[in-house]
């Protein structure tokens, strides 16, 4: 079994699923990940290189910074404005562009915005600042909501009453779903993120693989871990078989994480949620419940609550097309040109897990 990072980028054992994948490749396969970080790897490593010309990778709606919609950005830009407070959130999320303006031009003009690399440092940021409303806008897929239900459950136990929180926070299977429901979607197979199955498992996954028969492959971020998801999910698909197979057991087991999952059961409610480009997908988010709705944005923003919502601004930017696997970055007009990391148009050349960003990087260079 292979233990260390550095097998996983050995180049034989690349070298050797490549070719196992070519010689068991007869149909034209099209493979989507959900996950970012995967997108930047295939295009870090060229790994599309290694498959035959009849196997295709679509790159799904896998960055949590992408899928934030322009209303929920308006809503933090709004909060931000407010005498007396401190808008915190991840550095990514400055750029995204809302429906006027961005977090990072607010900042510019003198509001109070802060970025951060862990929820806890919302607490001491809180704790230094007494008198000032903290509003946490908490971006994330299940990796991210299980620390940010721990901030939470922190909050209630220390007491703390001067933090809210705006959720933008996303759970994967239903948009597995929701994507596999488009009547006109062309997707065979799915690699599912390692990160997200660490916390939740696999289990959810069993009954859409069987409703849509589609392989669903549990998969890691290294050159290997990916050509072996893609053999797997290939695999099946030869044989038309369509089960949920954990090709990242050295981290992912098929009950996830308990305790984690423990407490984002305990924090938070399951609710419907926009995506941006996509809409709103049932069941897709979490928001708070319980007694820890006196920490929700609402409570301190009510006349906001009816602003939230859907996003039906016209733009350039095919964003949306591209994260449900209907065309590619090559396809915008704007890429590379009116759009491009020094001025983004849309979330995905923002994002470092952003399926434009990964084009811009490293396809133009291979
Ligand atoms: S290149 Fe820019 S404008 Fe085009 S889809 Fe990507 S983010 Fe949107």
């Amino acid at each position: 079994m292979l233990k260390h990072l550095s097998e996983y980028r050995n180049a034989e054992l690349v070298k050797d699923l490549s070719e196992k994948i070519k010689s068991v490749s007869t149909g034209n396969w099209r493979i989507m990940e959900i996950c970012g970080g995967q997108t930047h790897a295939i295009m870090k490593y060229n790994l599309e290189e290694f498959l035959p010309d009849n196997i295709k990778l679509l790159h799904g709606p896998g960055c949590p910074v992408c899928v934030t919609p322009a209303s929920k950005i308006d809503l933090a830009i709004y909060a931000s404005r407010q005498k007396d407070v401190i808008l915190i959130s991840y550095g990514d999320m400055l750029r995204v562009p809302g429906s006027s303006t961005d977090l990072l031009s607010v900042k510019a003009d003198g509001c109070d915005i802060r970025t951060i690399y862990s929820p806890l440092e919302v607490i001491s940021i809180a704790e230094n600042n007494p008198d000032k409303t903290i509003i946490f806008f908490a971006i994330g897929f299940e990796t991210t909501a299980s620390p940010n239900a721990h901030l939470i459950s922190l909050l209630d136990k220390k007491g703390i009453k001067n933090i809210f929180i705006l959720s933008s926070m996303f759970r994967v299977p239903p948009a597995i779903e929701f994507l596999l429901s488009d009547p006109e979607n062309k997707i065979n197979g799915f690699l599912a993120a390692g990160h997200v199955c660490t916390v939740m498992g696999y289990e959810e996954y069993i009954p859409i693989s069987k409703k849509f028969k589609v392989p669903i492959v549990i998969t890691g971020f290294e050159p290997a871990d990916i050509l072996s998801g893609i053999l797997e999910t290939i695999l099946q698909l030869e044989k038309s078989k369509y089960e949920v197979v954990n090709r990242y057991k050295r981290v992912v087991k098929q009950t996830g994480n308990i305790s984690s999952k423990k407490v984002i059961e305990e924090v938070f409610d399951i609710t419907d949620m926009e995506w941006r480009g996509i809409g709103i997908i049932p069941r897709s988010g979490f928001d708070l419940k319980g007694k820890y709705k006196i920490y929700s944005f609402f409570n301190l923003f009510k006349e906001t609550e009816s602003e939230l919502k859907p996003d039906k601004s016209r733009t350039i930017c095919i964003a949306g097309e591209i994260m449900q696997g209907k065309k590619t970055p090559l396809e915008c007009k704007a890429f590379g040109n009116l759009c491009t990391p020094e001025s983004p148009l849309g979330a995905p050349m923002v994002s470092s897990e952003g399926t434009c960003s990964a084009y811009l990087r490293y396809k133009k260079l291979n």
